[in-house]
């Protein structure tokens, strides 16, 4: 694989930081060596920057090399190291499918880097030849979402394997609903590609949105560049010790998973069964893009109920439309409740 192709050459000659925990790495009994307080075990300790256990359990889990798996501190940490190792600030630029997860522009904007949005099509589903078009020689990320936030739906395996395919620098494909999905995901096809990088995390499915801890699934030649530029400690104790227990029981997630997709039909044809409601979208996800007549007075409507969803209508292509994340059936209950009592 040609990095230079990919990376920023003064992140790719760039000496890391080398932590008190790289320089000895076997086990012992007396550490005196990070000028931590002897006191307060375990949390006086630097935690492991390398996230060996947490990875290697990862690693199981997924089926997926160790060494091809990168943990930051939610996805976003990933999202913004993606775009600091790719682009120089002010000469590359980004391509994204329009709508989409925000948090892309505002790390591309905060780095300084050029973010030219492509259109999906009307009904949601990719424009591959229309997003290829939009490619320049300075192009070096492309951001796919899939299932995609707001738009709720997943995009055509061959579609992305084809985008995936003739773009000619990296591309993160980010599955952060790809437990709700009827569809497999990437995952299983990470070797097939040199330029994809998967972004996973714990937020959604897993329950842990507090605990923050994302991750990234590329080739190891990737997978490096990103432990060389984060922070050392990027992952604390707490949070590697919290989600080696939950681990520990990956079926729970898997029956979270299963209520929430039973919640999720039943909210639909009810949502669609009520007159202030136009359209319930089709969704691949946790959560249902619906569109209405008044948004906003919707929207104010809710709150008065102490029920807060996202107002999506100011978005690409989602003029009109709320986004409404399937909640335990106690609160959609009250969701349903208020929005049948509403009267424009
Ligand atoms: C919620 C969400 C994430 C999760 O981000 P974290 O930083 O891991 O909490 C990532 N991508 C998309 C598209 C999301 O909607």
């Amino acid at each position: 694989m040609n990095l230079d192709l990919f990376f920023r050459p003064s992140v790719l000659s760039l000496t890391p930081y080398s932590s008190a925990r790289d320089d000895f790495q076997g086990e012992a009994s007396v550490f005196l060596d990070a000028n931590e307080n002897p006191y307060n075990s375990p949390y006086n300790r630097y935690p492991d920057p390398h996230h060996r256990k947490l990875r290697k359990r990862i690693s199981e889990l997924k089926q997926i090399p160790p060494e091809s798996i990168f943990l930051g501190n939610g996805s976003d940490e990933a999202i913004d190291l993606l775009i600091r190792a790719a682009c120089e600030p002010g000469v590359h630029s980004i391509l994204a499918i329009d709508p989409t997860y925000g948090m892309y522009a505002v790390a591309a904007a905060v780095n300084n880097v050029k973010y030219t949005r492509v259109l999906l099509n009307e009904d949601f589903t990719l424009n591959r030849e229309k997003l290829l078009r939009a490619v320049t020689p300075k192009t070096r990320l492309l951001f796919l979402c899939s299932p995609n936030n707001p738009t709720a739906n997943s995009f055509d395996s061959g579609d992305i394997d084809y985008v995936i395919r003739n773009f000619p620098g990296l591309v993160v494909l980010d599955e952060a609903y790809i437990d709700f999905s009827r569809h497999p995901g990437f995952l299983g096809r990470l070797q097939e590609y040199e330029n994809l990088v998967i972004l996973q995390t714990f937020s959604k499915a897993w329950g842990l949105a507090g605990a923050r801890l994302g991750m990234a699934f590329a080739h190891p030649d990737i997978i490096s560049i990103l432990y060389k530029i984060k922070y050392p400690y990027n992952i604390n104790v707490l949070t590697q010790e919290l989600v080696l227990n939950v681990l520990s029981q990956p079926s729970v997630k898997d029956q979270w998973v299963e209520m929430i997709l039973k919640e999720r039909a039943i909210l639909e044809q009810a949502l669609a069964a009520l007159p202030c409601i136009k359209n319930v979208y089709p969704s691949d996800a946790n959560f249902l893009l619906v569109r209405v007549d008044e948004p906003e007075k919707i929207y104010n409507w809710l709150c008065t109920w102490s029920v807060i969803v996202r107002n999506r209508s100011n978005v690409s292509l989602c003029s009109g439309c709320l986004r409404i994340t399937v909640g335990t059936p106690g609160e959609n209950r009250i969701l349903l409740e208020a929005l049948s009592s509403y009267i424009h």
